[in-house]
């Protein structure tokens, strides 16, 4: 939670200044506040940290904590609304909030699946040269093609993105193998996302160039509308066709 603040101001020291009216004074790598808030006492209050995490203590009473125990000792708020009184004060977001939104995740899971390959391909040197080099590909198509990789982690990505164990499943690139999840494809295979005609993504096409095993996603996850590959180009007054992704690129 504290990795929030790295750049702010500790917001225990916020906090402590709004309830109690006074100032912290910086006195080395600590923060003095006078009087104590407990004892009324001078020169013993401090806010001390520890990597990121804060903590204020009085040497003279004895009273410390984090923010939340200095909650607890000076209101008689609760946890969630001591936890919202944090919040109003410093203007942040708590990750632990209770009923704080969920992370918004997209409808459209391929969507979240071509761009996560795509930013593991961005990282594939070797990748990246046989699309550019190789292939001859602009890096402005590869980039609106959405040009990916598998790296054989993208059940864990999934996860982070709030996506439950069945909607992992039904994306088709997910399985499971006694109670645990894992990628449908191995890494290393090339991602070519497929686009229906308003630019979503809605099937993909693998190609693995080193060990030439064919497999594909099963049309079962196709979106209906797709028919050929860059179905945006029926937007176009001239359609070309050819016979393969590459081939369509190289026209873009
Ligand atoms: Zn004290």
């Amino acid at each position: 939670m504290s990795n929030d603040f790295d750049n702010t101001k500790p917001y225990i020291l916020q906090v402590i200044e709004h309830q109690t009216g006074l100032k912290f004074k910086k006195i080395g790598n600590q923060y003095n506040l006078n009087p104590c808030p407990f004892c009324k006492h001078n020169d013993c209050f401090f806010v001390k940290s520890d990597n990121n995490d804060h903590f204020f203590k009085c040497q003279s009473c004895g009273e410390g904590g984090t923010v939340h125990d200095y909650i607890a000792k000076t209101t008689s708020l609760n946890l969630s609304e001591g936890l919202k009184l944090i919040s109003d004060i410093t203007g942040c977001q708590l990750q632990n909030t209770p009923n704080s939104t969920p992370k918004h995740k997209s409808n459209n899971i391929h969507e979240v699946i071509a761009k996560y390959y795509h930013q593991v391909f961005l990282q594939d040197a070797e990748k990246q040269k046989y699309q550019l080099q190789v292939r001859g590909h602009a890096t402005e198509t590869i980039k609106k093609q959405i040009i990916g990789v598998t790296d054989g982690r993208l059940h864990i990505h999934l996860k982070k993105e709030g996506y439950t164990e069945p909607e992992s499943l039904q994306s088709g690139f997910i399985s499971k193998e006694n109670g645990i999840l894992k990628d449908q494809y191995y890494p290393g295979v090339t991602v070519y996302p497929q686009i229906d005609i308003n630019g979503n993504v809605g099937h993909f096409r693998f190609r693995n160039e080193r060990k030439n095993k064919k497999f594909q996603l099963s049309n079962d996850y196709k979106n209906p509308e797709i028919n050929f590959y860059n179905m945006p180009a029926f937007k176009q007054d001239h359609i070309y066709v050819v016979e393969g992704e590459h081939d369509a690129m190289s026209l873009m």
